[in-house]
Formats: structure tokens, sequence, C-alpha cells
């Protein structure tokens, strides 16, 4: 058995061949293999329809070495068992077919040139990872859908997903979740990769519009808002970072009005989806779980900097503790969605185990264009969406939930006549619901960016870190620099001094990394940031693969406000997006002393032993201010601002009385009946920290706000009765559009 093969020699014809072998191959196998048969066959037509729709590489030079997967060596698998592989012909078949099928797919979707080890790194994660034999194997498409459904998810992302697993856990209940991507791939996995998923087909690669503010070194001055769009969402492309935020986030959110958020109500949820890894973490059972859908799990890998980044903490005066645990203010090494050493998306947390649920539809590659609501009794009844090109509608008997994300599902609302009136009337909209608070209040969090050179060979630079030992340490091991999350190893939770020091609601947030932005010599990193070529040459390239290490100094309770509106009445053209950066005064301050106690940081004893510098190259458009005073920084920031991703709040939970609110604290969307919200644009404000975790704890929580009101009929005649008193208080207070249901 052997293969080789470089771009001179292959081209489409030659792949659509492979394809078909793959086909046949898997066919066979699936005959044989009694577990999962159904499954195989979809997940081998969703490969193949990746494939149809990727582009086909030829252009790339690489070698899959000939009897590459013969090779016979002790390893320590997937299953934990020390053994020898010996792999018969067969199984080799389907290892070549896989390996084959992953080469192509990962090739498509990031390019092959951007690491020449590529090939050998899928090739090796294939080989060790054979999906067909994983007892959590993908999710198989629902290409028919049925006519109509109990509840409809728009969007198979970190909430989608909870929500789809959750409310299919009642056997009565039919459930369809509708993704506008494909499935995860291999290369998803590796935790090292997720900036070459940026700006690929698993993003749908949203820019902002110009603004003067921020982003100014960025092209055209727009930020890259990446999102995911495959099952699983961002967490697909996220960074992996699991941080639950402040317990002043939730209490703050009950103090305005939504009834059961605080955060003793929110922590069992935070924990029901948990399978902390950690023993030492798992101890503190007041904080942590085990056994949930959700594995959390640390890094299996630190360079020497990790553990002087913590140090370097403890000089400034912090401790070192768990930030997920009683305090947040400290510092700790990060805890990761991951298991075993590779990316835990909540696709493959929550959806591949249930994949054999009759109840759950996932319909993928299917983009949702509209929610159908009647206009007389203002009832979402279903919705409308494009999959195979078609446009085609599918019925809601119980509820429809946007769980699009904070940029799709404002954008879904308006399209579907919910948002400010004016707008929608002006792009040619029938209103059914005046909504102002659709789109408003977007919040996201910013950093600045500080680099440190370092004298010794320790930190993560791409060439001396890609190659066949990491390649193979990853997939056999689970473990090495590959499993690094692009170097992020610590976080520092601090205030500056605008924060109350005594109040442990720290307002900036050290993402301390052991690789920065000239690490691979100005390729990918610069790309996913968007960063044009002359900010990038001038401030970076002489400094490319160089040992450094980065701190992003987070902003992390912004009182700017961004807001989304729509472009056309056209559902396929993207929304605009402005983000209003640092037009709030207290912004611009906050990010400045975090700026400048980054630079403290990289000045400490247990930084300085690596020889830390800062790389204090002047930056291009704030040369003529005087360097390192307030005024140099203040332009600093607005150069490369960072978005860390974190777009929330944009149709936010609130009481009736809040005229911005979007959604009640059940979710339900005011002024229609059978539509709920339930993602990060819930937030009334966005959490201290990263989101993903709480993004999954609203979608734990959703789901039984949802199973409560129809599992008690009770609350639905309560709720009628509530509905009339607050249309009726609505009614004297202007705002006259707060259907009753
Ligand atoms: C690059 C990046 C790095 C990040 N790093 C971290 C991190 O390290 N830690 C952390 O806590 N958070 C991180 N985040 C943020 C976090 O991952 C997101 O906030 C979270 O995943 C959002 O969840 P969501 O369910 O609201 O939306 P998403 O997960 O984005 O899900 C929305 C889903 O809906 C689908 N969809 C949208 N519109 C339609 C439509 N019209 N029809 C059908 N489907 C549709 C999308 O394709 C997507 O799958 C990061 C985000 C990004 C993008």
């Amino acid at each position: 058995m052997s293969l080789r093969y470089t771009d001179s020699s292959v081209g489409s014809d030659d792949f659509d061949d492979i394809i078909d072998d793959d086909t046949v191959v898997n066919e066979k196998k699936d005959k044989e293999n009694n577990s999962g048969k159904a499954n195989t066959q979809e997940n081998e037509n969703n490969d193949q329809n990746i494939l149809q729709e990727d582009e086909v590489c030829h252009d790339e030079n690489f070698v899959v070495e000939e009897n590459f997967i013969l090779v016979s060596f002790p390893l320590q698998g997937k299953t934990g068992k020390q053994s020898i592989i010996n792999i018969d012909l067969k199984m080799a078949v389907i290892a070549l077919s896989s390996i084959l099928t992953a080469v192509k797919a990962g090739v498509a979707i990031i390019g092959a040139g951007k690491i020449a080890v590529l090939p050998f790194l899928i090739a090796a994660i294939t080989y060790f990872h054979y999906d067909q034999y994983d007892p959590e194997n993908r999710n198989p498409d629902q290409k028919i859908l049925d006519p109509s459904y109990d509840f409809i998810i728009i969007g198979a992302g970190s909430a989608g997903s909870v929500l789809a697993n959750r409310l299919s856990e009642i056997e009565g209940w039919k459930v369809l979740l509708m993704e506008a991507g494909g499935q995860e791939t291999d290369i998803t996995d590796v935790p090292i990769m997720s900036l070459y998923l940026h700006k690929s087909k698993l993003d749908w690669g949203y820019k902002t519009e110009a603004q003067d503010t921020a982003c100014q070194a960025m092209i055209d001055k727009r930020c890259s808002w990446t999102r995911g769009k495959v099952l699983g969402g961002s967490s697909v492309l996220n960074t992996m970072l699991y941080i639950r935020g402040n317990k002043r986030d939730f209490n703050r959110w009950a103090d305005y009005g939504n009834e059961g958020w605080s955060y003793e109500d929110v922590l069992p949820y935070f924990k029901k989806s948990q399978d902390q890894r950690n023993p030492y973490l798992a101890r503190d059972k007041r904080h942590h779980a085990t056994g949930g859908y959700q594995t959390v799990q640390d890094n299996p890998y630190n360079t020497p900097l990790g553990v002087a980044f913590l140090e370097a903490g403890q000089e400034m005066g912090y401790d070192i503790r768990d930030i997920n645990g009683e305090k947040q203010t400290g510092f700790a090494l990060y805890q990761f969605t991951m298991r075993r050493g590779a990316r835990c998306s909540t696709a493959k947390a929550f959806l591949r185990p249930i994949r054999l649920r009759k109840n759950l539809h996932i319909s993928m590659y299917t983009h949702v264009t509209k929610v159908l609501i009647d206009p007389d009794t203002r009832r979402a009844y279903g919705v409308e969406y494009i999959k195979n090109g078609q446009k085609q509608t599918v019925l809601a008997k119980k509820e429809v939930i946007l769980s699009a994300g904070a940029i799709n599902t404002p954008h879904l609302l308006m399209l579907s006549g919910i948002g400010p009136q004016s707008h929608l009337e002006e792009k040619g909209i029938q209103v059914i619901h005046d909504s102002p608070g659709v789109g408003q209040n977007l919040q996201d969090h910013i950093a600045s960016v500080v680099t440190f050179l370092i004298d010794y060979p320790i930190s993560l630079v791409i060439n001396r870190l890609v190659n066949i030992n990491t390649a193979l340490r990853y997939a056999i091991k689970e473990d090495g620099p590959l499993t690094s999350s692009i170097g992020l190893e610590t976080v520092g939770f601090i205030p500056t001094k605008y924060a109350n020091r005594s109040d442990d609601w720290p307002d900036m947030e050290f993402m301390l990394t052991s690789t920065t932005t000239p690490a691979d010599g100005g390729t990918q990193v610069k790309k996913a940031h968007g960063l044009t070529d002359e900010f990038y040459k001038e401030v970076y390239e002489s400094i490319n693969y160089k040992d450094t290490f980065g701190i992003f100094a987070m902003m992390l309770r912004p009182k700017s406000r961004g807001e989304i509106k729509l472009r056309s009445k056209n559902p396929l053209e993207y929304p605009l997006l402005y983000h209003n950066y640092l037009t709030h005064p207290h912004d611009v301050n906050v990010l400045r002393e975090g700026t400048k106690a980054a630079i403290a940081f990289g000045q400490t004893e247990a930084m300085k032993r690596f020889g830390a510098r800062l790389h204090n190259v002047p930056v291009p458009n704030c040369k003529h201010l005087p360097l390192f005073t307030d005024e140099y920084w203040d332009c600093y920031i607005g150069q490369y601002t960072l978005s860390i991703y974190h777009y929330s709040c944009t149709a936010k939970m609130g009481p009736v009385s809040d005229p911005w609110a979007v959604v009640d604290p059940q979710l339900r969307v005011y002024g229609v009946s059978g539509l709920r919200v339930i993602d990060a644009s819930i937030m009334p404000f966005v959490t201290n920290g990263n989101i993903n975790a709480p993004v999954i704890m609203i979608g734990e929580k959703g789901a039984d706000l949802i199973k409560y009101y129809w599992f008690n009929p009770s609350t639905r005649s309560r709720r009628k009765r509530e509905m009339y008193l607050k249309f009726n208080a609505r009614l004297q207070q202007g705002h006259n559009n707060c259907s009753v249901t």
C-alpha cells in the first residue's frame, strides 16, 4: 500500500477519483460494521458535500510519504492502551481513504501551502482518529425535512447545540436544528490551527464598517469579525478558553429586572454541562462538576513562559487562583473546552453523543432567510430557508428559537419584521412588531496588543513548532505544542485605576500568550487580523520568527455600544456592522491603563529572567506623538484594536418596562408568540471574560425555561394573564405593540 502525490501530478479529476474510491471503500465497510450503519452513509454524503463545495487546491506541493500508514510502532492510542499497531489491508484501505478525504478537506479549507507539514499532520490525525470507529461519530445531515416539527432551532452554535440536545431529550418532541454551515474537520480539532480557520469557508467573514476610532491598522480600517459557519458555530473557531465571568455580572442582570438570572440562579446551569477533567479543580464541588457533556481540561502543553506569567502576576501582587471559582481577580493557567488535547466544540460535546436520536433532525448547509410570523395573530409558525439552492419552508408547531448568534439573530429578526419600525419601513420590510432594541446595545471585548522580545528559544515560533514530530505527538500522545491554543497559556484578571479594587470585579483581562503576531513571519495572524501590509512591515517585519511573548490587554466592561442595521431586505446581503469601539471616554481610559499595566507586567523580574524587552517600534499613525505618553497610548489602542470576538447583547433580555428589551427573562420575544432568542444576543451586559461558557449556560437555562413552560399548562394561562397586564402597562407607557399571547 503506498501513496505519493504532488500538486503537479494531481488535478481535480484525480481528486474526484480519490473521492469515488473513498466512497466505495466506506460503503463496503459500512455493510460490515453493524454499529452506526445508518450514519456512515450520511457521513460520507456529508464529506462529499464538503468536498464538492470546496475548491480543489492545484498549486500546493505536498507529499504523503510512501508506506506512511503502514508504519508499525508502539503508541499510546486514543483508548489509552499501550499497543502495537498492525494494520491489515482492509484497515489500511480505510485509513488511506480517510486520510485522503481529510487531506482534501483540510487543503480546501485552509490551503496546504500555508504550512508545509500540513499533509503529515492531517494524515497522522486522521490515521489515529478514524471517525468511522469513533463512538462519537459526526451527526448525519437530514437531506429531506418533515413538513413540521415541534421546535425549530436556527443555528447550531454554542447555544443551539445545547438546546438541540436538551429539547430532544423529550422523546415526544420532534426537533429540527438548522445550520448554514457543514461539518467540522480534522483540522478544526487542532488547537494551534484555529487562526487558520479565520477567513476560511467555516467563517462568515464579516467586516465592520470603517470608523475612525479603532482598527486603523486594518485593511480599509475595517475590523474582522470572525464567526463560525459550521456545526458547532463559533465554538469551532474559538480559542477554547473556558471563563464563566464574574458573579457580579449575573447579579447585575438580575438587578436590571431579569428574575432568575442571578449568579446563584445560573451557577447550576454552568455545572450541568461541565465535565471538569482537572481533579484539583473538580474537588471544588460548589463551582465545578464532572460528568457533563462539555469537557473542560487544562492544556496538556505549556512553554516555560506559562509558569513565568503566573510568577509575574504574583510579583505584581495578585494571587494564583481558579478564576472560575470563588473569586476572579488574580492569575491562573487557562481552562479549555478541549478533550484529550483536541478541540471539544459544542457540536462534539452536545450533538455527536445523541446522533442516533430519532426525534432530532439536523439540516446542514441550510440558510434560514426569515421567521414566518402570522401578521394577524403575531405568532411565529415556521421558517423560510434555502437548501440546495431552493427556497423552502418548514413549520413549527410549538416554537421557533433563534440561536444564530449576536450578528445573525438580530439580522433575522429584522428580516422577519421585528425591529426598529422606521428602519424596517425604510428597507421595505412589513413591520410585525416595533422593537427598537433589535441590533442595538452591541457589546464586544477589544484588546490592545503588546509584544515583548526574549532571549531564549522557548516561545511558539511557527516554523519551529509544526513538524512531523509535533504532528505525531499531537495525534498519538494528545499533547505537544499543537495542542496549544495559539500560545494562550495564562490569564490574569486585574483592576485598572478605574475599577474598585475591593470589589473583585476587575476591568482588565490579560490574555498571556507564548506566541505573537510576527511568530509566523507575517502570514496567517496578519491575515486573520486583517492588518495592512504597511503596518505589518513597519511594526513587525523586523522581528519575524523571533522569540517573543504577547499580552492582549482586554477591556472587560465597555461602555461604548455598537449597532447592527440592515443593508437591504435581501437576506443574503450581509448587515451593516458598526463597532463604535472607544467612542466612550471610559473605554479609552481603561484600555490605555491596561496597556500600561501590560508593559509593567513585561518588566517584572519573572519576565526579565528571559531577557524580556518591549518591542517598542512606534506605530505608524502615532509617531508624531511623544512616545509613551497618555496621548501616544490613546492613539496606539486605536490602531491594532483587536476584537476578541465576543459580540453580544444585540437582542437583550429585560423586563417589560424596558423599551429596549427584545426578549423577556424567559427569553420570549416581546410582541410575538412562539418565538424565543437563545444565544449571546440576549445578554443585557457582556460578561466579565470570554463568553463561550456563559453562552452554553444560556443554552442550558433556555432549554429548561422551554421545558418548564410546555410542561406546566398553568404557566401558559398565567402567562396570558401576565402578558395582558404587561400589555396594559406598556400601553400606559406609550409602547402599544406588545401582543397578548
Ligand atoms: C475566533 C473566535 C475566538 C473566540 N474565542 C473564544 C474563547 O477562547 N473563549 C470564549 O469563551 N469565547 C470565545 N469566542 C466567543 C464564543 O465562541 C462565541 O461568543 C460563542 O460561540 C457564540 O455562541 P452563539 O451560540 O451565540 O453563536 P455561534 O456559536 O456563532 O452560533 C451561531 C450559529 O448559527 C448559524 N447561523 C447563523 N445564521 C444562520 C442562518 N441564517 N441560517 C442557518 N444558520 C445560521 C451559524 O452558522 C452558527 O453556526 C470566540 C469567538 C470567535 C469567533
